[in-house]
């Protein structure tokens, strides 16, 4: 039988297991504090930001949103070097997409790699490339946190990503392989896509394809975790696995919504926790 992996089970574990830690550290005297940095030309991603700030001080942690009217650089990076040098704000989430107009990757260099939580600084990229310590971008983190919580192993297997950001498939591939799995990367570009699909024992899929993925990508008892996030026709969330197509075929897979997108929210405060504490 199929074993649906609910994120929801695993974003409370971790929500749990981060209000312990601000138990810790609030007995020093430390309350961890996020913030997050946003264009304000985007109602759908504030949205989501402030519930992700609702979610962190319903743990104890500390939130602040900063819109952004200005289109510039420069503002961004004004307010990115403050938050650098404020000691009472731990961990900093520059929110993407920004405006077309602002440099977003030199701005990602400014994220203080101990205050990076969502892993956007090349630096941070770096040192996961390396198996160095660092935080790795949350929705990476997350796939990865699924698989652990519901067991299934990683090392030895194929896996399949499909996508090459560097906040998804990218660092997932780097999560995989240092965890002694073997990962093929796909893209747009890709030859015999469902070739190199079939034959992997999971699949990571992060495209922003709605339903791209149906069962002639997928070969039976398959694992596979869905990142994406669309909206259908009906405007209704989808991920880019065909789930009602695939899912008897699977193993275990992800719904969408309910699959990554809580872990990863969990994971961005579970850094900020992580990050507090490691400047005590
Ligand atoms: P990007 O648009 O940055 O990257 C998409 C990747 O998919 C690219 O590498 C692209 O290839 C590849 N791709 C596109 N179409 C195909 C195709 N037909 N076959 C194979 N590969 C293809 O997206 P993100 O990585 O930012 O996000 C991916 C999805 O994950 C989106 O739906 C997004 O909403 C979702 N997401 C979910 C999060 C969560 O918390 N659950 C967080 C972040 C993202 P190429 O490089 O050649 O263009």
């Amino acid at each position: 039988m199929t074993k649906i992996l609910d994120g929801k089970i695993v974003a409370e574990k971790i929500n749990a297991d981060s209000a312990i830690l601000v138990k810790k550290l609030t007995e020093k005297s430390v309350t961890p504090k996020l913030v997050i940095v946003i264009g304000t030309n985007n109602k759908s991603l504030l949205s989501y930001v402030k519930g992700l700030s609702k979610q962190a001080e319903k743990i104890g942690i500390l939130a602040e949103i900063i819109e952004v009217s200005e289109t510039s650089t420069n503002k961004y990076e004004e307010i990115l070097n403050k938050l650098s040098s404020d000691p009472s704000v731990h961990g900093i989430i520059l929110q993407t997409p920004l405006p077309d107009s602002v440099d977003a990757a030199a701005l990602s260099a400014l994220v203080p790699v101990d205050k990076d939580v969502d892993g956007i600084n090349p630096a941070s990229a770096g040192r996961l490339l390396a198996n160095e310590k660092s935080f790795a971008p949350a929705t990476a983190e997350a796939v990865i946190t699924m698989l652990d919580y519901y067991n299934i192993g990683l090392s030895g297997k194929n896996v399949a990503v499909l996508g090459r950001s560097m906040i998804v498939g990218k660092p997932v591939a780097s999560l995989l392989i240092n965890r002694d799995a073997t990962a093929t990367i796909c893209h747009s570009k890709t030859q015999n896509l469902s070739e190199i699909t079939k034959k992997a024992d999971i699949l990571v899929v992060a495209i922003g394809r709605a339903n791209l993925v149906n069962a002639d990508y997928v070969s039976r008892g398959q694992v596979i975790v869905d990142v994406g996030i669309n909206f259908n026709e009906d405007g209704k969330i989808v991920g880019d696995v065909d789930f009602n197509n695939v899912e008897a075929m699977t193993s275990a897979i992800s719904p969408v919504p309910g699959g990554v997108g809580p872990v990863t929210a969990a994971l961005l405060l579970k850094h900020t926790c992580e990050a507090a504490l490691s400047t005590l």
